[in-house]
């Protein structure tokens, strides 16, 4: 067994070997964490898209539900309002 002195030698390169795998493990955690961010980042624009096209689509549903087909020339009137096809003058069903 060595001096206490020694020993404290002995464990301070330990120590200094540790904090150096530490260093390196936290330099790849830290590589690590910029790619999860970069996943979230692109995840996040993956829903913003979903979600407009979402909004997009029910839009278009919404549109879909006030169009009205003329029976006669099959023109789609989107004024909920009109009454006459404004293509052909057919008188459109309610
Ligand atoms: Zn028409």
């Amino acid at each position: 067994m060595g001096s206490l002195k020694d020993d404290w030698k002995e464990t301070g390169k330990d120590l200094g070997g540790a904090f150096k795998q530490l260093g390196k493990s936290i330099v790849k955690s830290g590589a690590t964490v910029v790619n999860k961010a970069n996943d979230w980042a692109e995840r996040d624009d993956a829903k913003e898209a979903a979600k407009k096209e979402a909004e997009v689509e029910k839009a278009k549903e919404e549109r879909a539900a006030n169009t009205v087909v003329c029976p006669k020339c099959g023109a789609e009137i989107t004024d909920p309002e009109a009454v006459f096809c404004l293509k052909c003058g057919e008188k459109l069903e309610k």
